[in-house]
């Protein structure tokens, strides 16, 4: 793995709708922060959302984590795709469908990257409510390159409702 000299703060959204949501997220989030080359600084509340695209599922539970890592964007991707595997998620194929845990590089420093397999900042952000309403209450003025100050990011009205899980 490659790794900086350097720290870079970087933004993960996590997300589940099976197998105890709130305890795969809890479970994801102890997993990374126990990784070399990552100091997991902040965990967003738990937020609720209605599932999105009409697959008939339970409803998923989100939150964003911000970090600072010394690993490259391509090894913390990998990274996040280990921690989905070891909780068990299976490549279902369903777009949009049920899964066990989702880890997403949300944004990682003010770095673009667009290559097959990884794409930053993560095209969700402006998109969905339930990546950009737990962003919004650990980093309202964090600058996403493309899109400006989470602050500034209009929540989306025709989506799915997301309330904090209180
Ligand atoms: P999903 O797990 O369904 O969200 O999609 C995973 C796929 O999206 C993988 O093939 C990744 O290589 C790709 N991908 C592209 N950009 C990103 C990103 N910023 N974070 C997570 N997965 C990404």
């Amino acid at each position: 793995m490659s790794s900086h000299k350097h720290w870079y703060p970087a933004y993960v959204g996590i997300g589940s709708n099976l197998q105890g949501p709130a305890r795969q997220i809890d479970e994801a989030t102890d997993l990374l922060a126990e990784i070399p080359g990552i100091q997991l600084f902040s965990v967003s509340q738990k937020y609720r959302s209605a599932p999105f695209g009409g697959v008939e599922q339970p409803d998923f539970v989100n939150v964003v984590a911000a970090l600072l890592t010394r690993l490259a964007p391509q090894d913390l991707l990998g990274t996040l795709q280990d921690i989905e595997i070891r909780q068990g998620r299976e490549r279902n194929n369903i777009r949009w469908g049920p899964r066990v845990l989702d880890l997403d590089l949300l944004v990682y420093s003010d770095w673009k990257i667009d290559e097959p397999g990884l794409t930053v900042p993560h095209p969700g952000i402006g998109e969905r409510n339930f990546v950009l309403l737990p962003l919004g209450e650990i980093a309202p003025e964090l600058v996403v390159p493309g899109l400006g100050r989470v602050a500034g990011i209009p929540v989306n009205m025709d989506e799915p409702s997301v309330s904090r899980i209180t």
